[in-house]
């Protein structure tokens, strides 16, 4: 079986800075940016290419902030669009 590969999209301009998401990634893959967004606040980044697309940060982020990718290196092909959180939880997989 292919090793899955994950990646994430952060909409910066919603995110608060809380550093949830960055506490609950167990890859060590996200940090504050000591840029602020429109709101004011900082924002969060991904600062390693190590994600395995786990959806931690997604499913802890009270906003609904982070969208995550799954992928295997064999095809590069997205398996699984995950968006949260305290509303609903959209999960597309492609067959
Ligand atoms: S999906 Fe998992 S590994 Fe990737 S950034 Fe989020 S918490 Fe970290
Ligand atoms: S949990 Fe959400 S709002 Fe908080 S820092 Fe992460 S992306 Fe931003």
């Amino acid at each position: 079986m292919a090793k899955v590969k994950g990646d994430i999209i952060i909409d910066i301009e919603k995110c608060k800075g809380c550093e949830l998401c960055a506490s609950a990634c167990p890859q060590e893959s996200l940090e504050l940016s000591r840029k602020l967004n429109s709101k004011g606040y900082h924002y969060i980044v991904k600062i390693e290419d190590n994600c395995t697309g786990c959806t931690n940060c997604a499913l802890v982020c009270p906003d609904s902030v982070i969208k995550v990718y799954r992928r295997t290196e064999k095809s590069q092909e997205k398996v699984a669009t995950i968006t949260n959180v305290t509303g609903d939880i959209t999960v597309k997989v492609k067959s």
